[in-house]
This record gives structure tokens, C-alpha cells and sequence, in this order.
């Protein structure tokens, strides 16, 4: 055999190799469903309990996303990641700061705030989810204050706090973080907040939630198994399950990661929210069409993470910057659709032939544009040449 045979035999066994190498996160990326229409979910986090500015920030967000409709005539919608509970500053005073006092969502001062999330929800423009009893884990909150002048006097505010204000790390409902690193919680305790959470839940919206989206994206095996027992059929996640905080304060402990689609153990339906659009941090609208363009072409739905922090100070603007990008999506896309996560991980699950395509070539371009994404994968391509008929096959596709 001449040695022009041995180099492209050798040339295509390495690939091979690579190909074996990287097998499991390439099947799960060719196992993974998709999509036939762009899809864009629009998600926003830290409503409910909290400053009562949040009353005008609802209408003006719900009569803006109700002006504008995908090509089924459905409006634009935007979830609601629900809080039910931040703290009862004069009370926790009243007792010296050493016992936690919760005020609820379903105290009247709050009407005024429920009221405007019933009318978004009746609009079709506003989905609420489960978000969590309170942005925090109580006792690690309660704790932290005994050292931290700060916390305290977030702690014992007269008014309903921001959770915003909070120390990252504290703001995790899932982890005891009081000292750092986090420690985990225990798990009869978890089932009983998880319990009461859902309750607080059924109370205002007269019907068990079905989403659950963990504060900072920080949760556990345990949790899930109380989400399962507690009827969620739905989580959100950033594609990886962080389980505690680290010893600097930053999520960590990685113990799963996923795709759409994807199963817990306990039966519930995964999927990714990995696109941040946040105008007060100075992102642009162009950031919402192009997140969109790319999720498109990997046949993905574009899940977007925005927070009710956008809409307090800084709300014409970033209602403005909101409204420009989901009009710039929908002149580029005209197939656009704006669907609910349940609807969504419904039609994964179900294979539903109206959202799912069915056709081979649309499903060989967007698995070949998944590959990117694989951590170390692509650089192996690239430095063993895979990348150059890869690249061709999805030019031609
Ligand atoms: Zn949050």
C-alpha cells in the first residue's frame, strides 16, 4: 500500500476516534428533538412579593406584549418566575432580629401587585411558575444577619425588600449559604418548603403550578423529587444542575447537565433558558433577534432570561429595548411563534409532528450546528481537520 493511501486511511481512523471520543454529547445533541418553527419564550423572574412599584411595571409590560402578535395571532408572552414571601421587616425588629417573620403575597398591601398579574394572565400575555416561597432559604438568611450589619438591615427593612439587594450567594433558596462554601439542606425540609410553596401558589392562581425555575439556578436531586411529588411536570434550567455555592460565593457543584427534552429521574421534562437579555446591563435588542437566529438554527427553542429588575428604575427604556427585539425577531422570522414552557416541553415529549420537524435535512442541519457547541469537541475537529467536512456539510445543508 503507498503512502498516499496510509495518509487519508490514518487522516479518517483519527477522526474516528474524535467521533468515538465525543459520542455521548453527540448523541445526545442527534437525540435531542427539533424544532420546526422558530420559538421564542420570553422568561422573567422575581415577581410576587417585593416592592410595589411592580403593580405599574405588569400593566405597562402586559399591554406591550399584547400589542404584538406571532403569525397564529397569539400575543407575545412572558413568564412570571413567582415569589410568595419576603421578609416582615418590623416584626423580625419587634423580636431583637433572632426570629424570621415572612410577609405573603397574600397580604393586602400586595392587591395591588396580584391584581395586575391576574389581568396579564386573563390577557394571555402573563404565565406564571413557580419561582419559590421566598428568593432565600430563611434560616441562612437569619444567620447571616448575626454577622453581616448589611443583611440585618435588609432583614428588618420597613418596607417590602428587593431581593436584589441581597448577596448573591443568600439569594440561592436551595442551599444553606449562610457561610460559604454552601452546605446542603436536609431533605425533610425541602419536602415541607416545597409543600407550602405550592400551596401559596394554588392559593393565588387556584391551580397547582406546573413549572418550577430554581432561584440563581441553584437545586438538587432532592428538590426535584419534592418538584415531582408536588406535580411539576416542567423545569427550567441553564442546561446543568449547579448544587451548592462555592467557597468564593458562585454557583458550583455541577452534577447534571441537559438538554430539551431531556428526563429527571423523577420523570419531569428539562429544558435549556440560556440567553440573558437584560437592558439595565446594557443589552440591546439586537442581542434578542440574534440569540433567536442562532437557537433557529439549531432547531432549539430561544428561551430568554430577563428579570423584574429591568422594568423598576429603568422601565420606558427597557420596556422600549424589549419591544424593539421582539419586533426585530418577528420581521426576520414571520414563522416566529411564542408558545408557554408546559405547551413546549409537552410537544418535545410528545414528539407533537406540529412543533417537531419530521423531515431529514432540516434535522441534519440542526444537529450539525449543535456540534459547536460541545465543549473540547470543536477544537478537536478543528486541530484533526474533522471540522473541514463537517463545515461542508453544513454549508451544503
Ligand atoms: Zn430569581
Amino acid at each position: 500500500m503507498t503512502v498516499f493511501l496510509w495518509i487519508p486511511l490514518a487522516i479518517v481512523a483519527l477522526w474516528l476516534v474524535v467521533l468515538v471520543a465525543f459520542a455521548r454529547p453527540l448523541l445526545a445533541r442527534w437525540r435531542e428533538p427539533v424544532l420546526r418553527h422558530p420559538v421564542l419564550v420570553i422568561e422573567s423572574d422575581d415577581w410576587g412579593a417585593g416592592p410595589l412599584e411592580q403593580a405599574k411595571a405588569l400593566r405597562e409590560l402586559a399591554a406591550m406584549l399584547g400589542r404584538i402578535r406571532d403569525g397564529t395571532g397569539r400575543p407575545a408572552l412572558m413568564t412570571l418566575g413567582m415569589v410568595f414571601e419576603v421578609p416582615d421587616g418590623p416584626r423580625i425588629l419587634a423580636d431583637g432580629g433572632t426570629t424570621y417573620h415572612g410577609l405573603p403575597l397574600s397580604d393586602p398591601r400586595f392587591d395591588e401587585v396580584c391584581a395586575a398579574i391576574k389581568e396579564g394572565i386573563a390577557a394571555g400575555v402573563f404565565v406564571p411558575q413557580l419561582h419559590g416561597q421566598a428568593h432565600y432559604w430563611p434560616p441562612a438568611l437569619l444567620a447571616a444577619a448575626q454577622s453581616d450589619a448589611s443583611v440585618r438591615t435588609w432583614l428588618t427593612s420597613p418596607e417590602p425588600a428587593a431581593t436584589e439587594d441581597l448577596p448573591s450567594h443568600l439569594q440561592s433558596r436551595w442551599v444553606d449559604a449562610a457561610t460559604l462554601p454552601s452546605r446542603p439542606l436536609d431533605a425533610a425540609a425541602i419536602d415541607a418548603a416545597v409543600t407550602f410553596e405550592c400551596e401559596s401558589y394554588r392559593a393565588l392562581f387556584a391551580a397547582a403550578p406546573q413549572v418550577a425555575v430554581a432561584t440563581t439556578f441553584v437545586w438538587s436531586d432532592a428538590v426535584e423529587r419534592a418538584w415531582a411529588r408536588a406535580g411539576i411536570d416542567t423545569v427550567i434550567t441553564p442546561g446543568r444542575r449547579a448544587t451548592c455555592r462555592d467557597a468564593s460565593g458562585a454557583p458550583g457543584g455541577v452534577d447534571a447537565r441537559m438538554l430539551n427534552g431531556d428526563r429527571a429521574a423523577s420523570g419531569m421534562t428539562y429544558l435549556v433558558r440560556d440567553v440573558y437579555f437584560e437592558p439595565i446591563k446594557g443589552h440591546e435588542p439586537e442581542r434578542l433577534a440574534a440569540a433567536l437566529a442562532a437557537r433557529t438554527r439549531q432547531g432549539r427553542a430561544c428561551l430568554i432570561e430577563t428579570h423584574r429588575a429591568n422594568f423598576f428604575g429603568a422601565r420606558a427604556a427597557s420596556l422600549a429595548a424589549l419591544e424593539r427585539g421582539l419586533r426585530r425577531a418577528l420581521d426576520e422570522w414571520p414563522t416566529l411563534r411564542f408558545v408557554a414552557p408546559l405547551e413546549l416541553a409537552r410537544a418535545i415529549r410528545e414528539r407533537d409532528p406540529d412543533w417537531i420537524a419530521t423531515r431529514s435535512l432540516p434535522r441534519l442541519a440542526a444537529r450539525c450546528a449543535r456540534i459547536a457547541e460541545i465543549p473540547r469537541f470543536r477544537r478537536a475537529a478543528y486541530w484533526t481537520g474533522l471540522m473541514l467536512p463537517l463545515s461542508r456539510c453544513n454549508r451544503r445543508l
